[in-house]
């Protein structure tokens, strides 16, 4: 075991094969040495943590939609919603670049 732990789980890591892995993620985890790699390396646990944010503004803004009958406001809460999931599409397509690493 080593003293680094996991970027995206935060799990100790383990030398395997002369590679640093994460046995929980079960993936090889590249050592961090610039600013720049800080931020490859924790993409996929910001892009989680956004997709998170929004499915719980997407179920918040629903709950609102569901209780309107304003156009104004439904016609609001609509383009919300729909930025929202494209937000969603695109950080899951982002995130995918990284989880297929
Ligand atoms: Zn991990």
């Amino acid at each position: 075991m080593l003293s680094e732990v996991c970027p995206v789980c935060s799990s100790p890591l383990f030398e395997i094969g002369g590679e640093m892995r994460c046995l929980r993620c079960d993936k090889p985890v590249v050592r961090v040495r610039e600013e720049s790699e800080v931020y490859v390396a924790s993409t996929p646990l910001v892009l989680t943590q956004l997709e998170n944010a929004i499915v719980a503004k997407l179920d918040a803004l629903t709950a609102l939609l569901q209780q309107t009958t304003e156009p104004e406001e439904i016609k609001q809460l609509s383009e919300t919603l729909s930025s929202l999931v494209k937000l969603f599409h695109e950080s899951r397509k982002l995130g995918e670049t990284f989880r297929k690493q």
